[in-house]
């Protein structure tokens, strides 16, 4: 795709914005842009440059993004609404055409990352509970101050905010700012010489403030220490995080697509094409923190024998979830697709329940108590009727954030109580 309308090759040292961005090192990449880690120096600081791939449609998704993004921003002075920080939005011109850039904050790891360090085991449930507070704080705020719908809530689009203090480490995080390219020949980039020659100068001069100011950043990753160590590193670490990719955001009363989300965390009032809103990101969010407890998707549909991917993914939620009230399943535009008229699916007929709680425990192996108190947060996040979801800020106020989880001693207790019924 580093073709003409398609991405634009980086090398670190470019210079990005005449000359105040210089690339540092890819930090991750999307169906439309890359994203590199460049070091901004007008403030000497790190942020996170997304290059958007240079045809027409990417341009206008990335003036789609911005739209969003300066809203979330600029509703956010105070930085504590849990958002990814728009910092500034440029067009570079390279040799695929015009690509808009966009500067973000420079945040951590993705919680999919995170998931993955941790060898899909799951989370302690007060880290969960940690995170959980931001994601919801992000979409109390997008939902009820602003009107947005998220759209694409998954583990993915929410990063961590660095903690700790790689840049101890500068040669393995790459955290010296490098402010000329490698090969000490500048050129190759959009300018001529002549521009060339200012921006060298000028990188230059800033180049001795950058680095004696490198020593007091905080900037890590905070997967990246998680994985080198077990996960008892994360212990006595805050967790905390911010929403991205506002690629898919729209206004509740302004809708773009029919069909958002990401399969696993798609809400089933878009599968059946009833019409949706803010509730369409709390499902999304429950699965979220069912991932972030157990490590597995909550829900990972495929098509089958007879039945494709949306109807499996129906079935799934049912057994889970039990059976879906009857005027929701007939009620979506899509619904005869899936269900006959009692409200029963046409071509997935034996359904194998397995409720919430049981499944917390038998699979996972959840205590008791902690599977019954995690199951009564989630349950009505999940509900089938969206009208019926908690809000965000109802979620906050819900006593299993509020109770500080003492997941240690629920499960001496409970191996406790296990082993007297088996001496009994
Ligand atoms: P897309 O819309 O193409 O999915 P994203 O905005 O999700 O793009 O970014 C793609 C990847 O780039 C992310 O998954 C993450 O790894 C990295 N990334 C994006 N924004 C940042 C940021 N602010 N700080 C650090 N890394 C980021
Ligand atoms: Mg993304």
């Amino acid at each position: 795709s580093y073709r003409k309308g398609g991405y634009h090759a980086v090398r670190i040292g470019d210079p990005f914005s005449a000359g105040r961005y210089i690339a540092q090192r890819k930090l991750g990449w999307g169906q439309f842009s890359t994203v590199w880690l460049a070091y901004d120096t007008l403030s000497s600081s790190y942020v996170a440059l997304k290059i958007q791939k240079s045809a027409q449609q990417f341009a206008q998704a990335a003036l789609h993004e911005i739209e969003f993004l300066s809203a979330a921003s600029d509703g956010d002075l105070q930085n504590t609404k849990c958002v990814v920080r728009l910092i500034d939005h440029f067009k570079h011109a390279g040799p695929n055409g015009q690509h808009l850039c966009m500067v973000l904050e420079f945040l951590g790891d993705s919680l999919l990352r995170l998931i993955r360090y941790n060898h899909y085991k799951g989370l302690k449930l007060d880290k969960v509970k940690e995170i959980c507070r931001c994601i919801l704080t992000g979409l109390d705020y997008l939902h009820h101050e602003l009107g947005m719908i998220h759209s694409d809530l998954k583990p993915e689009n929410i990063l961590l905010v660095s903690t700790i203090d790689p840049g101890k480490d500068p040669v393995r995080s790459g955290l010296t700012p490098l402010l000329e390219k490698p090969e000490g020949n500048a050129n190759g980039g959009g300018g001529g010489s002549s521009t060339m020659n200012l921006i060298e100068k000028r990188l230059k001069r800033r180049a001795k403030r950058a680095v004696a100011k490198i020593s007091e950043r905080r900037v890590s990753m905070v997967g990246e220490e998680a994985s080198s160590k077990s996960e008892r590193s994360l212990d006595g670490i805050d967790m905390r995080c911010k929403v991205v990719d506002f690629g898919n955001a729209c206004w509740a009363d302004k809708q773009f697509a029919e069909e958002i989300q990401t399969r696993q965390y798609r809400a089933p009032e878009v599968i059946l094409k009833s019409g949706y809103s803010f509730s369409v990101d709390m499902w999304s969010f429950g699965c979220t923190a069912f991932e972030l407890v157990t490590g597995d998707m909550l829900f990972a549909p495929k098509e089958g024998n007879g039945y494709g991917e949306d109807e499996d993914h129906l079935a799934l939620m049912m057994e889970l979830l039990g059976k879906m009230p009857r005027k929701i399943a007939i009620g979506g535009a899509r619904s005869k697709d899936y269900f006959d008229r009692h409200g029963d699916l046409k071509r997935i007929r034996r359904l194998k329940y397995w409720p919430l709680d049981r499944l917390l425990v038998d699979k996972y192996k959840l205590p008791e108590g902690e599977a019954k108190e995690f199951a009564e947060f989630l349950s009505p996040v999940l509900e089938f009727a969206p009208e019926k979801r908690p809000t965000a800020q109802q979620c906050l106020e819900h006593p299993w954030m509020n109770v500080v989880s003492t997941q240690k001693n629920a499960d001496s207790v409970e191996s406790q109580v296990r082993n007297l019924k088996i001496k009994g």
